[in-house]
């Protein structure tokens, strides 16, 4: 367990429920299903769920689903599958702020009643000039001062849809001179004739978020409602619908600075427009900050928790480096991935004086610290690939890999000594031929002999053939913000390598076995591309960061 780092709101909820001022604590996560969650949502979910977990609490999963136009159901299963995959459970506490429709029109007209709330006829522009500025009160509408009959009335044929889109929206009657914006007459509904994905047919107003979200946290029984920054100027409007209304409970708002992300993008707007023009292949790309998108390049749920526990819980706005998340996922993935030999852009090696024909069975630890994660056979014969880099017909100076008449040691194997290569007409090497000093294998006393380097290696008889993608971060730009931000795009950020040869322990592999293949990364089996015979490898992460030095 990560040391727990600051977090204001822990304290709070200790304290309320020391002091007794609250019994239980009962939070919620409350995702609009407009699109996959991303990095920052996880910091929301860790927190709302970690809270509760943590305190003997509950934790709901609401859909914010009061907008029926930007919705749709693949959302709502891809929220469902990131919580989970998370690692955190709603139980049986599942909700849709639709369902709460009808509570929340009868409250609307609880509040015409008493004078609180009123239907206007100005337009959307009409409004917004009304409104007035932060240094200038607003001017009051002119159908500010309806009765409340008269209003109940319009209010009711607005709900049975008889006005268009636009022509008339139920507003607060606050205050059109409050140094708060949000308090001048905010819009509580509009007209909207479009069915709704979850409730159907059944409206023709919907709530605006402001008057929704805290009633639906009174309905459930909500304790500590958190939510981001952006929303404590909204907190008195949130305050004065439940000092207004006969809510059965009485939650509260607390807010926490947002997650932002370098080389990255996270508004959902910015990630759908990804997907809609192909810079990606959908929300789920291993380079998408999504919940799922991580996922595939092969983070582990662990890591990420990790994540937004180091981060801490703050009420200043901050940008976190990528480079953190990406050691996350590499401390995780050291401690408890396996290490495999791949060979990811091949090159031929013969060993000439290795009995061909022949091949023996070498038992290789997967874990150089950790003996229970256990051991694997590797084959060996005289018909190898090693990677195109660990071989130099010339080498430059300090090179600690294979040349000619130099001497390198095959991990887990023997050494080798070059003594010819072989060429294609052009003069490119399509071969490297060698030796081996069969004293030299590992655990012989012979291996005890010292050369310049350690290589990988696979035999060329007994290995899978896969492709793998490399992944690097998908901007280039550590603030990819303004009118071009697409402009700053990584054009590096996928290479495909179609021919890669894997050590056959690999074929076993299923969807999602995260790997540390030698000297390369960390690498995942994709959980969609990946076939049995055709096998898909994703790089999470490389060694070592390569983009801070
Ligand atoms: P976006 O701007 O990406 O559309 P959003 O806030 O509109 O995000 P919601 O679906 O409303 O998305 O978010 C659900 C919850 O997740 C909210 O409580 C919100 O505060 C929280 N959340 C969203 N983005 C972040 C972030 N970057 N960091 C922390 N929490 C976030
Ligand atoms: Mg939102
Ligand atoms: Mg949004």
């Amino acid at each position: 367990e990560t040391p727990h780092t600051a977090n204001f709101l822990r304290t709070i909820v200790q304290e309320d429920l020391k002091g007794g001022k609250r019994e239980t604590i009962v939070t919620r996560f409350p995702p609009e299903p407009n699109g996959y969650l991303h990095i920052g949502h996880a910091k929301s979910i860790c927190l709302n769920f970690g809270l509760a977990k943590e305190f003997g609490g509950r934790c709901h999963l609401r859909f914010d689903d009061t907008n029926p136009v930007k919705e749709e159901t693949e959302y709502v299963e891809s929220i469902k599958e990131s919580v989970r995959w998370l690692g955190f459970s709603w139980g049986t506490h599942l909700y849709y702020a639709s369902e709460y429709f009808e509570q929340l029109y009868q409250w609307a007209e609880h509040l015409i009643l008493q004078g609180k709330a009123y239907v206007d006829d100005l337009t959307a522009e009409e409004i917004r000039a009304h409104r007035g500025t932060l240094t200038e009160a607003g001017k009051e509408s002119p159908w500010r001062n309806r009765s409340p009959e008269e209003n109940l009335d319009l209010f009711r044929r607005m709900r049975a849809g008889e006005f268009p889109d636009g022509a008339k929206v139920l507003r607060a009657k606050i205050d059109m001179a409050s140094p708060n914006m949000n308090l001048r007459d905010p819009v509580m509904y509009r007209i909207i004739h479009a069915s709704h994905p979850h409730v159907g047919d059944a409206w023709r107003i919907y709530p605006m978020y402001d008057y929704a979200h805290g009633q639906s946290d009174a309905i459930e029984g909500i304790t500590h409602s958190i939510c981001t920054l952006e929303f404590e100027d909204h907190k008195p409007l949130y305050e004065w619908f439940l000092d207004n209304l006969p809510v059965p409970n009485r939650p509260r708002q607390y807010e926490f600075a947002r997650l932002n992300l370098t080389y990255a993008v996270m508004s959902k707007r910015k990630l759908l427009q990804l997907v809609k023009d192909g810079d990606v292949s959908g929300w789920d790309d291993p380079r998408m900050p999504t919940i799922m998108g991580i996922r595939r390049r092969g983070y582990t749920p662990e890591a990420v928790r990790n994540f937004c526990e180091t981060i801490g819980v703050g009420r200043s706005d901050s940008w976190i480096d990528m480079s953190i998340l990406e050691e996350s996922v590499r401390q995780d993935l050291n401690e408890r991935a396996p290490r495999v030999m791949a060979v990811l852009k091949p090159l031929r090696l013969v060993i000439e004086d290795y009995p061909e024909g022949e091949a023996e069975e070498l038992t290789i630890p997967y874990h150089p610290q950790k003996p229970e994660l256990g051991s694997r056979v590797v084959p060996f014969c005289s018909e190898l690939f090693i990677e195109q880099d660990d071989f130099a017909e010339v080498p430059p100076k300090g090179f600690k890999r294979l040349s000619p008449g130099e001497e390198i040691r095959l991990r887990g194997a023997y050494i080798i000594k070059c003594v010819d290569v072989e060429k294609d007409a052009e003069g490119a090497v399509t071969a490297v031929r060698c030796t081996y000093d069969p004293e030299t294998r590992s655990g012989l006393p012979g291996s005890e002999r010292k050369v310049k380097g350690v290589i990988h290696w696979v035999s060329a008889r007994h290995a899978e053939t896969a492709k793998v993608r490399l992944y690097d971060r998908l901007f280039t730009d550590p603030n990819p913000s303004g009118d071009d931000w697409k402009d700053h795009l990584n054009p590096a950020s996928m290479e495909i390598l179609a021919d890669c040869r894997l050590e056959p322990s690999l074929a076993t592999a299923q969807a999602e076995d995260r790997f540390q293949f030698e000297r390369q990364g960390y690498f995942c089996v994709d959980l969609k591309d990946s076939r049995p015979g055709a096998p898909v490898f994703n790089r999470t992460v490389t060694l070592r960061d390569s983009w801070t030095k």
